[in-house]
């Protein structure tokens, strides 16, 4: 008897040929794959299911969701590994009924249907509800830069490219003057030549570099990305990126991500009441939905939206003051008196409305005194002639926000360990390499396929495949 443990005989046959089923077990993951999809009705979705162009049938919608999930979900995401593993992988033969497409197949089917795949991650989202997974009162919205296809040397900004040229017109100057002192030496030295060669050639990337320029400032944002036309340059942590501002919502109950968008903007300014209306329609809470959100996303316009929309935004003010800085009286200790439409100072004085002006779409109403010039305690709140208090006209929608936070400040604390988990789960799920597509729809598409493979995971760890099964299919 041989001392290690021996394996099966390849040739030997079966009484009972073994099922594909066999060799997938009751409780495994992809089995809720099946069942989510099989339940879905697909047909509001906008799949594209005409017949190709050669009239041969196409693959069925399910069947390629099913092996995009699948892909998703264990870290397969290109369609050339797709291909390959849908002719190896048992999982995935038992998914997919031991169909395997061609990797253009897989990958059009992506490029193709880039609406429909983010309703189904939006549908895997509503029977997270069902499964009384979410707290459908509170979110977290938060935002994080995604590294695209498309290296920085490939991006052009103004500043990039001023940069840029400087720098080739430099080893230009540089190579030039090493000639001059080469032409006084006879007979001319070898590297005269190669000196030669490298002022051709930078000479030459100085003409592709103004070229470059030119469509560089015919871009309405005056910003060019070779690879990726739709990636933008970015500031993250200090540093620059060349990518796409991914936007979440994220569920305080157990970190699920309720809505999701992918944005060209490098700032989360714009994006608050966005996100939290998509958060609002998909959980439908009973009582007002509650959002927080770091100082990046605090804007007046954004925090009214909310509240019109009956959203209670919780959003922390950036320190930002000027005066403040100069050791001047904060704004924050000039009392507005609704009454009278005016500002009590910190020396007891009001400031009356004098001017309206408009600020960047926003109407803006000023405030001063005429009794500045002979205040005792000038010295401390302006060194100009008087002391001007700017108010927009709906101010009073971020006075309600800054009550809010001072009333309830430890929700800010909430905010920080909800947003870290699903975007560090993500990024370390996808590596350096974020996106293998480009373009905004289908870098859109591939996050929706990383959102859904994100929550089912979550949802499958949290309550198991049975429980979710029985939901779908009870
Ligand atoms: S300088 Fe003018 S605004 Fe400032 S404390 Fe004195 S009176 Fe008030």
């Amino acid at each position: 008897m041989s001392k290690f443990i021996e394996g099966q005989d390849r040739s030997q046959g079966t009484l009972f040929p073994e099922r594909l089923d066999d060799f997938v077990e009751e409780e495994n993951p992809v089995r809720v794959i099946d069942v989510f999809i099989d339940d879905l009705d697909i047909s509001g979705l906008g799949f594209r299911i005409e017949l190709a162009a050669t009239g041969r049938p196409r693959y069925h919608p399910k069947m390629m969701l099913k092996l995009y999930v699948y892909g998703y979900l264990n870290r397969v995401q290109s369609s050339r590994r797709l291909e390959v593993e849908a002719q190896r992988n048992i999982e995935l033969m038992w998914l997919t009924g031991r169909l395997a497409p061609d990797f253009k197949t897989i990958a059009d089917f992506r490029k193709d249907n880039p609406e429909a795949i983010r309703l189904v991650c939006r549908e895997f989202v509503m029977l997270c509800k069902k499964l009384n997974l979410l707290s459908e009162k509170l979110v977290a919205i938060d935002g994080s830069k995604f590294k695209a296809v498309n290296s920085r040397d490939k991006n052009f900004t103004k500043a990039k490219m001023k940069r840029r040229l400087r720098d080739v017109e430099s080893a230009i100057e540089r190579y030039l003057a090493q000639l001059d002192q080469t032409d006084q030496t006879e007979p001319a030295p070898d590297d005269a030549k190669t000196l030669q060669d490298k002022v051709t050639k930078l000479r030459e990337e100085m003409a592709r570099l103004k070229k470059l320029e030119v469509r560089m400032l015919e871009a309405p944002d005056q910003q060019l990305s070779l690879t990726d036309p739709d990636a933008r340059s970015m500031a993250s942590r200090g540093t620059g990126v060349v990518g796409y501002n991914v936007q979440s919502a994220v569920d305080a109950k157990h970190h699920l991500i309720v809505a999701h968008e992918v944005s060209q903007a490098g700032s989360d300014r714009r994006q608050l009441s966005t996100m939290a209306k998509q958060a609002q329609a998909i959980l439908e809470p009973k009582t007002k939905l509650t959002v927080v959100a770091d100082k990046g996303y605090y804007n007046g316009d954004e925090l009214r939206e909310c509240e019109q929309n009956d959203i209670v935004a919780y959003v922390a003010k950036p320190k930002t003051s000027p005066n403040k800085a100069k050791g001047y009286f904060n704004r924050s200790r000039f009392t507005y008196i609704k009454d009278d439409d005016e500002y009590e100072c910190p020396a007891g004085e009001r400031l009356t409305h004098r001017t309206t002006t408009t600020d960047a779409g926003k109407t803006i109403r000023r405030y001063w005194s005429s009794v500045c010039g002979s205040c005792p305690i000038k010295s401390q709140c302006t060194n100009g002639k008087e002391r001007r208090v700017s108010r927009w006209v709906h101010e009073d929608v971020l006075e309600r926000a800054a009550k809010r936070l001072k009333r309830n400040p430890e929700v800010m604390n909430a905010r920080r360990s909800l947003v870290e988990h699903p975007f560090g789960t993500l990024k370390s799920w996808t590596s350096s390499n974020h996106f293998l597509t480009k373009r905004l729809s289908g870098v859109s598409t591939e996050t929706s396929l990383q959102i859904l493979a994100y929550n089912m995971k979550r949802a499958i760890n949290l309550v198991g495949t049975r429980k979710i099964m029985e939901m779908i299919d009870p």
